[in-house]
């Protein structure tokens, strides 16, 4: 008997968190693409040892930020979803690791700034 093919991803079961993997299948995949970033608001952003947090605020500058509530870090939707050319260490935190240094917030202007946000805009627009 041949292996059965693993099922497709059920997005009834799909947790909206940036540290979740995209679904595998294409439409499950673009519908989840479709809800854009994960930006949750009403949540009780928990505050580091020097009482720093997650800024609800840098939404609003910030279209492409991603919070994920499950690690307490900010990812970037765009290269997360668009970009699986990690240039460097600082991309590799918007991507896969997550960032959360809060008081160094400046840190998401540079990445907005960079080559690797800029080419994975790119591929979301085109
Ligand atoms: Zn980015």
């Amino acid at each position: 008997m041949a292996e059965a093919l693993p099922a497709p991803t059920d997005l009834l079961n799909y947790v909206y968190d940036p540290c979740c993997p995209l679904p595998t299948g294409k439409e499950a995949r673009s519908h989840v693409i479709s809800k854009g970033a994960c930006q949750p608001k009403d949540h009780n952003f928990p505050a580091n040892k020097r009482n720093r947090r997650f800024q609800v605020s840098w939404y609003e500058k910030f279209d492409w930020l991603e919070y994920s509530k499950s690690l307490d870090k900010a990812f970037c939707f765009y290269c997360r979803v668009f970009n699986t050319q990690v240039s460097s260490k600082s991309d590799q935190a918007f991507i896969k690791v997550g960032f959360g240094n809060w008081k160094k917030s400046e840190v998401l202007t540079k990445h907005q700034k960079s080559d690797c946000h800029k080419q994975s805009l790119q591929a979301y627009r085109y």
